[in-house]
């Protein structure tokens, strides 16, 4: 069915389609409008494309490329972020001034994973 190519595609935001926080696997989506805000904040001081390498992920999914189990990926409060020229420490500071509870700095892959979980703050490398 033709028409189906077509799920998902909503304009959320200024800067954002939900398709690009869809499950890759299943198209199925959850997305809390907290990381979406936190998202377009980001958008919004860097005034260039965020990239969404990874948003929602169903448990399936999750599991086969090697996420870890209870991910807020899972639950809709994380996304895996890229964007082009600009330094990934420099990308960090700006993550940081948004403020996203909890940050993951992958260093050699060369992405930010960002989540909103309710929890206290929380960094990591890799
Ligand atoms: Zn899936
Ligand atoms: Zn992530």
């Amino acid at each position: 069915m033709q028409m189906l190519n077509e799920i998902n595609n909503v304009v959320i935001s200024p800067y954002f389609n939900l398709s690009e926080f869809a499950c890759p696997c299943c198209k199925k989506i959850m997305l809390h409008p907290l990381l979406l805000e936190k998202l377009e904040k980001l958008r919004k001081i860097l005034e260039r494309p965020v990239y969404i390498n990874s948003g929602y992920r169903c448990p399936k999914y999750n599991h086969q490329i090697g996420g870890v189990v209870n991910s807020y990926h899972c639950i809709g409060l994380a996304a895996d972020i890229k964007v082009k020229d600009i330094n990934l420490i420099k990308l960090l500071g700006y993550a940081e001034d948004v403020d996203f509870s909890g940050i993951g700095f992958y260093e050699k892959k060369n992405f930010l994973h960002l989540d909103v979980r309710p929890t206290k703050r929380i960094r990591w490398r890799e």
